[in-house]
């Protein structure tokens, strides 16, 4: 089954909106509306980052109140870039490191951070489950899109036709350039997709090449069996805006952090 989406901006946030599913609340926050300063302004929502901690846990609060949540409703896990994922049955569970997330249980606010990498949301609306994965270029290697699916097929009793997912902003292959050991990950790993089509070069730029991570990503989940109509990839550079977005590329490694933000309420 297809089902009708819209993307919903404010200052703060973008919220990923399904026809049907108002309990399903996915969100993906700007560098808009918060409290920190300098290189970290405004809305920076990651601890691993040098910016006050205090500004941080004000930032997180900022977001929150708009869902009458405290940030004691937020769960997280250590990411490490890897393909682990994990089911959270409470928002105290300690999730450890993971690059995954996925509940069934309402109002768990499920958390992770972004400043380039690939955030990927899931939400099943027949089991009701809900879901975040961090896909980096690592862990779109490691193909973490389809172990997702199948992650929720095996905790939920999902079927990947019913699941919908968002591509959220980050790095495009305008400002992704990886030298040959990179790209040949991509081309040795990856043997369920055709990579080839995902990677180009540009001219004056020998030995670099450009990489799609979105569209990788789409595609590794048609091939886990997801309906092409149930990917939305919100198509969008945090490395060309920076008005909007952190970017670590483009801000040399020091900067803030978006949250994609996942809860059933
Ligand atoms: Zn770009």
């Amino acid at each position: 089954m297809t089902r009708g989406f819209k993307i919903n901006e404010n200052e703060k946030y973008f919220r990923y909106e399904l026809a049907g599913s108002p309990s399903a609340n996915m969100l993906f926050t700007t560098r808009r509306g918060g409290v920190s300063e300098g290189r970290y302004s405004s809305l920076n929502m990651g601890y691993s980052t040098c910016d006050s901690k205090e500004n941080i846990y004000k930032n997180r609060a900022i977001v929150l109140n708009d869902f009458n949540f405290g940030i004691d409703r937020m769960t997280s896990s250590d990411q490490v870039h890897g393909v682990e994922l994990r089911a959270v049955k409470s928002c105290s569970d300690d999730a450890g490191e993971c690059d995954g997330l996925f509940t069934d249980v309402k109002n768990t606010v499920l958390s992770m951070y972004f400043a380039d990498c690939t955030p990927l949301f899931f939400y099943d609306p027949v089991k009701k489950a809900i879901g975040l994965s961090h896909a980096g270029w690592r862990g779109t290697v490691g193909d973490i899109a389809s172990k997702s699916v199948e992650f929720m097929k095996q905790n939920y009793g999902c079927c990947a036709g019913d699941i919908v997912a968002v591509i959220g902003p980050s790095i495009g292959c305008c400002c992704f350039e990886v030298g040959s050991e990179v790209e040949a990950e991509f081309r040795e790993k990856l043997k369920s997709i055709s990579v080839n089509e995902y990677i180009s070069v540009k001219e004056g730029r020998a030995g670099k090449f450009y990489i799609n991570l979105k569209a990788i990503n789409k595609s590794l989940l048609r091939s886990a069996g997801l309906e092409s109509e149930n990917i939305h990839v919100h198509d969008v550079c945090t490395s060309c805006a920076k008005e909007v977005f952190y970017s670590y590329r483009r801000d040399k490694g020091d900067t803030g952090r978006m949250a994609a933000l996942a809860f059933i309420g």
